[in-house]
């Protein structure tokens, strides 16, 4: 999904407090008590999937130290240091994309400033995004300065591939791992914006939005976003499908009955339709093997719900077209598809 795209919604639903994030509470909690009893570490280390939250709670974090009037650890949102960290102009909170910004010089500068106390706020806070992309330069700068931050400095480094960051830097930093959201919390969080903007939307299509996104909230909000473009008057699971490029589910269980019954009629028109409808063949055959999986969990095992995430009806009729094949069959065609789906892809 394009990242700039569809972010509406997500920048409006984006949390301002620690009680707002979704999930997330093996970090929310200790760092909100670390604010609670002004106690915490000057060098903190955000790690997890892209789009769960991280430089959210960085935000907030940034704000809750030091906030004028925080309720419970969390920042007021109210108070004129809070609004200046809203809207961007408080001087004391500084974010920076170490993708764009990874050179020695950048970091210098950084570290230059960082030495004079903040403009307004208590605490100056440096925000260093995609930190892992930084040069080994930048990182031997930025090393110099949390062995002796000085005491009104804040570091908080937020990454999706942690096992980049030397271990001089790693061993300065209080790290908090962020994890995927699992769907449920996700479909809650989506229902309630479906609902604040009027959209009539299934209960299968959050769903689908939930598992397309993968634990990316930030994905699953896009998704919500991008429906509204279609204009129905109740967006289904299959609209989301989709728009999301992939096939709907009847699809799928047609081509694979047409395999299963060597039926090369059926599935050369439905080969023909996917072709003419431009989708993407690779995901395609992915979530034809994705498929195929789960026709085979359901002919091997007794209790299926427990291993696929999908209402009781849908989980019958794989039942109906998996009678028609047995276990060795379903996995042969599992790794032929995944053989094809790599050879496509290279
Ligand atoms: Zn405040």
């Amino acid at each position: 999904m394009a990242e700039s795209d569809n972010l509406a919604l997500y920048r409006l639903w984006r949390p301002r407090t620690f009680s707002g994030m979704v999930a997330q509470e093996q970090v929310v909690f200790p760092l909100r008590q670390s604010v609670i009893d002004q106690k915490f570490s000057h060098a903190l280390l955000f790690s997890g999937t892209r789009g769960t939250g991280k430089t959210s709670l960085a935000k907030i974090f940034a704000k809750a130290i030091n906030c004028l009037n925080p309720d419970q650890g969390d920042p007021c949102n109210q108070c004129e240091i809070c609004l200046a960290a809203n809207d961007g102009s408080l001087m004391d909170i500084n974010e920076i994309d170490a993708a764009s910004h990874n050179s020695v010089d950048h970091i210098r500068r950084l570290t230059d400033e960082i030495v004079f106390t903040p403009v307004k706020a208590k605490y100056k806070v440096y925000i260093i995004d995609e930190v892992h992309m930084l040069s080994q330069g930048a990182f031997n700068a930025l090393l110099k300065t949390l062995e002796e931050p000085p005491a009104h400095a804040v570091f908080i480094m937020a990454t999706t591939e942690p096992h980049r960051i030397p271990a001089t830097i790693l061993s300065r930093c209080q790290h908090f791992q962020f994890r995927r959201i699992p769907n449920s919390e996700m479909i809650k969080r989506l229902d309630e914006i479906a609902k604040s903007i009027h959209l009539t939307v299934t209960e299968q299509a959050l769903e689908v939005m939930a598992q397309l996104a993968g634990g990316a909230l930030r994905d699953a909000i896009g998704l919500l976003d991008q429906t509204r473009q279609l204009r129905v008057d109740t967006i289904e699971r299959d609209d989301v499908l989709l728009m999301a490029g992939r096939v709907p589910d009847e699809f799928l269980s047609q081509t694979a009955r047409g395999i299963l019954e060597q039926d090369p009629e059926a599935l050369l028109a439905n080969i023909q339709d996917l072709v003419m409808s431009g989708r993407d063949l690779t995901r395609f055959v992915t979530d034809l093997g994705g498929f195929f999986r789960n026709l085979l969990v359901v002919r091997v095992s007794q209790q299926p719900q427990a291993l696929i995430q999908m209402r009781d009806q849908d989980i019958e009729l794989l039942r109906s077209i998996a009678r028609e094949s047995d276990a060795s069959s379903l996995t042969d065609l599992i790794v032929g598809l995944a053989e094809l789906s790599t050879s496509l892809r290279f």
